[in-house]
């Protein structure tokens, strides 16, 4: 029984074509963990905010005098490579071989990293994948003294509604059902959950539930940024020898883009957005907020976890049984300073919940 913060981490990832063609100015800098982000149009105003991890991709950049980034002589060294994998990855593997549920998060605005950081894109594999091939590799190192199983699942929520990714069959109207047992907790009823025993496969899967969700945002005339991407990851492990078994869960999310969102469909469809897509975001935030009140002693009568389908899905992993790492990703631009500042608060929140988690063992039925 162990209580421990959420673990958090930030990333900037480098300019992107916009950001070059627009000139725009680095607001953001980085010492060790430390990260300071300067309002571009106040030379005075800068904060900082201190992180369990920080991970600078923008290389090509170099400090001026006033501490400002500009771009340095071609060649010049990367100023922070990080080492995202070992850091986060491993840990939430441990973990899940230890028996305990672990979560990964990632948070930010659209365009800042979050997919790239979770999924990655072709040759940068990101997070779930690197996951993925050290998941079953330990699970054959460890061949002789359990027996696992690991099953895979990936959905959507999107205005409240929960799709399967990896159904082929034509959509559930009004989505897939959230529920709630005594001992599991709140779960998709339905959800598609698919056996795995390689890497390979499970890329695959993910393939497929990326096009799903891709081809379903176009079908609703919708954006992709504007819903939430979960996997779950059961692993099972029967210990023989102990007549013991270990379930963990590991969540995986890439969360809607953080950005304030602004509706491009139809007026229903705008009051419908309006209330129902940031439900899942703006209850996610409600519920950070009051468990970094509870962690400082403030009295806190209620935690709205029931509030949206997204926080019943990661109630565990917020307060609860699990042990849970965020990645938040920002943009070094001034164009995207609110934005940048406002992940930054955030995630300084979402540092102070405390968590407690277990192993979950029972004997082997
Ligand atoms: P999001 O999922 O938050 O909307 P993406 O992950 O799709 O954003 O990233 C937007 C673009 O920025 C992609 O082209 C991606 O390759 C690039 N990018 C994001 N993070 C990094 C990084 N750390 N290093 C290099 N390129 C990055
Ligand atoms: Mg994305």
């Amino acid at each position: 029984h162990s209580k421990d913060c959420v673990k958090v981490a930030v990333r900037v990832r480098p300019f992107n074509k916009r950001e070059r063609a627009a000139g725009s100015r680095c607001i953001v800098s980085m010492v060790t963990s430390s990260i300071t982000i300067q309002d571009p149009r106040e030379s005075q105003s800068r904060r900082s905010f201190c992180f369990d991890y920080a991970y600078w991709s923008h290389s090509g950049f170099t400090r001026d005098r006033g501490g400002l980034y500009v771009p340095e002589e071609p060649g010049g060294a990367i100023l922070r490579p990080g080492h995202v994998f070992q850091d986060l990855g491993e840990g939430i593997l441990e973990n899940a071989l230890q028996g305990y549920n672990a979560t990964l998060l990632a948070y930010g605005q659209t365009g800042s990293g979050k997919s790239y950081s979770m999924v990655g894109y072709g040759p940068n594999k990101g997070l779930v994948p690197k996951l993925c091939d050290r998941l079953f590799q330990a699970i054959r190192e460890n061949q002789d003294t359990r027996q696992c199983q690991v099953f895979f699942s990936m959905l959507e929520i999107y205005n409240e509604q929960v799709v399967d990714l990896l159904s082929r069959g034509s959509r559930t109207p009004g989505g897939l059902r959230v529920r709630e047992e005594q001992q599991r907790g709140f779960y998709v009823e339905g959800l598609r959950t698919v056996p795995c025993d390689s890497a390979p496969q499970v890329e695959q899967l993910m393939e497929q539930g990326t096009r799903t969700r891709t081809t379903a945002a176009t079908h609703m005339n919708a954006n992709s940024s504007r819903s939430h991407m979960l996997i779950i990851l059961q692993l099972k492990q029967i210990f023989s020898k102990e007549s013991i078994t270990k379930q963990s869960n590991i969540n995986l999310v890439d969360l809607a883009g953080s950005e304030r969102q602004r509706s491009s469909g139809s007026e229903a469809d705008r009051l419908k957005e309006g209330t129902a897509i940031n439900l899942s975001l703006t209850t996610l935030g409600n519920v950070i907020s009051s468990l970094a009140d509870v962690a400082v002693g403030k009295k806190v009568v209620h935690i709205p976890y029931r509030d949206s389908v997204l926080t019943k899905l990661l109630q565990s992993a917020l307060g609860g049984n699990s042990r849970t790492v965020m990645i938040a990703t920002l943009s070094p631009a001034d164009i995207c300073y609110e934005e940048s500042l406002s992940t930054l608060r955030y995630a300084e929140r979402a540092k102070r919940i405390q968590n407690r988690a277990v192993v979950n063992e029972s004997p082997t039925e």
